[in-house]
């Protein structure tokens, strides 16, 4: 309540840098580009992981304040570059391109979803759908996982740890399936080990649900393919 407060009384500040003007400054809004191929440690070559940016500097600041500090208001920006990366990726597979784009978000632990006042990748999902539907191409959100319970947080665990964290407890919502047959975009905003990302992957292929690509705002500590 008092934040809404704030913002009426207060000019809105960058996400990333604290510039006054808008959500995401056009420099913040820049460091979300086209499309990189990245191959996080833990995530197998298939399907194709793609960063649209580096999880640092203001960047990673942004993301943080989206996720941790409150500012839903950054989701809109944040969805528009999801949707722009997803219009890129698209135009280089000619086969889909007629096709509508669904996205399946990578859940959050209930307790943190609990504190940070829903999905945040959801969010972002539909912040993309939106956007693409205003350029007139077809999009949707399929909320198709969900985290069991027993699942911690994954910062500081080691990778052999996050695998056995995470094993068996990414777990299908069957209201949330795409319709049978469609090949799905996975996205989520950061990719560390990619653990997470190929649990998700793993889980939507064992109900029969195809992941053309995981997409992602931003790669940590990820090298693009040699
Ligand atoms: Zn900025």
């Amino acid at each position: 309540m008092l934040r809404h407060l704030l913002d009426l009384l207060l000019p809105v500040e960058c996400g990333g840098c604290n510039a006054p003007g808008a959500a995401l400054c056009p420099r913040c809004a820049a460091l979300l580009s086209a499309p990189i191929q990245v191959r996080p440690p833990c995530c197998p070559a298939a399907p194709p992981v793609y960063a649209l940016g580096s999880y640092q500097g203001c960047l990673r600041a942004a993301l943080l304040a989206y996720k941790e500090r409150g500012r839903r208001d950054v989701a809109t920006p944040l969805g528009t570059a999801l949707a722009s990366g997803l219009l890129q990726l698209r135009s280089l597979d000619a086969d889909c391109a007629a096709e509508a784009v669904w996205m399946v978000p990578v859940p959050s632990r209930a307790s943190a979803a609990a504190r940070r006042g829903g999905q945040h990748v959801e969010l972002l999902a539909r912040q993309a759908a939106a956007a693409l539907a205003g350029v007139e191409v077809a999009a949707a959100v399929a909320p198709a996982l969900r985290m069991g319970r027993g699942v911690r947080d994954s910062v500081g665990l080691a990778r052999a740890a996050r695998r056995a964290n995470l094993a068996g407890r990414v777990l299908i919502r069957p209201a949330g399936l795409p319709p049978r047959g469609i090949p799905v975009v996975l996205v989520d905003d950061v990719v560390t080990t990619g653990t997470t990302a190929a649990a998700c992957a793993a889980t939507l292929l064992q109900t029969g649900v195809a992941v053309s690509a995981i997409v992602v705002l931003a790669a940590a500590g990820c090298h693009p393919p040699s």
